[in-house]
């Protein structure tokens, strides 16, 4: 790792580095996503590509549409370790680059062994643990899908209930390092009161006491903002839960092309400032595993 002073020790980001070479809604090379990485003075930055999905019915139209598989998707991934691999030791004067990946639970009983097999494969770095599936309905892409999920659900609190059921079995399978973009339920439902009933509150406090329990470190996504929410995920009222409950937090710039490296981070810095919250948690590689680090975000 560079031993470079940086006049903001705190750029760092967990979750990142989704690339057009192995993502099919993503966009350059994942070299250039880690140059740009090291132009914005970040001393760390987790790539943290999506897991592959093992089933057929589960390969995007788009996918499809360009003749992928799940054979495709399996090769992608292992061509994407190679490289994050590469460019880990390529960089390594420069930047710290982790490898790891960001997982698909859906349904969490059948995924979470397919998951755990690919980690050991891989020997990768660290777990992102997302849901981006509620009961087999992917959340977080067309708005179709969604109204679908919150039917499925019997309405948005119903949705918002079981997307943290999910979540929550995600953590007691998986214990993932970092907890992704905890709220992305939001995604589609912007703001909307029925996402902060106080019957969601009281089970999505239960996720962060187990993400405590755990030691996994919260993302602080700026990709919400992209998104057209006013702040990144995890919402305000999620921020203080955390604060009270005590999970630390990291950066994610969910960063999907060059232009989103690092994007929005200062910001949410100020968000994280602005709820009483002065420092992140990173991660780093220590002998053959990773150990954390606090960096004041002041
Ligand atoms: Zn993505
Ligand atoms: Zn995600």
């Amino acid at each position: 790792m560079s031993s470079q002073s940086t006049a903001k020790p705190w750029m760092v980001s967990l979750h990142g580095g989704h690339s057009g070479a192995y993502c099919d809604h993503a966009d350059d090379t994942l070299e250039g996503l880690v140059q740009a990485a090291v132009a914005s003075e970040m001393q760390t930055y987790g790539l943290t590509e999506h897991a592959p999905r093992v089933e057929p019915d589960l390969v995007y139209a788009e996918e499809k549409a360009m003749g992928w598989d799940v054979a495709h998707l399996e090769k992608l991934f292992g061509d994407y370790v190679t490289e994050a691999r590469r460019l880990q030791g390529a960089y390594s004067g420069e930047i710290e680059l982790l490898v790891g990946f960001e997982i698909e639970v859906v349904p969490v009983q059948r995924y979470a062994p397919v998951m755990q097999d690919l980690r050991e494969q891989y020997a990768l770095d660290y777990i992102v643990g997302s849901v981006h599936w509620v009961d087999g309905i992917i959340i977080d892409y067309t708005r179709a899908l969604f109204e679908e999920a919150v039917e499925a659900c019997g309405g948005l609190e119903g949705l918002a209930l079981r997307y943290y059921d999910t979540v929550a079995d995600m953590l007691v399978a998986l214990r993932p390092e970092v907890v992704g973009h905890l709220d992305l339920v939001r995604r589609h439902g912007v703001e909307d009161p029925a996402l902060e009933t106080p019957a969601v509150r009281e089970r999505a406090r239960s996720v962060l006491a187990l993400a405590k329990e755990q030691d996994g470190i919260l993302d602080v996504n700026t990709a919400a903002y992209r998104k057209g929410l006013s702040t990144p995920y995890p919402a305000p009222w999620l921020l203080a839960a955390a604060r009270e409950v005590g999970v630390a937090c990291c950066f994610g710039d969910d960063a999907h092309r060059i232009g989103e490296v690092g994007a929005g981070i200062p910001e949410a810095r100020d968000y994280l400032l602005a709820h009483g919250i002065e420092e992140v948690t990173t991660l780093r590689r220590e002998g053959s595993g990773l150990g954390r680090r606090e960096i004041s975000l002041r």
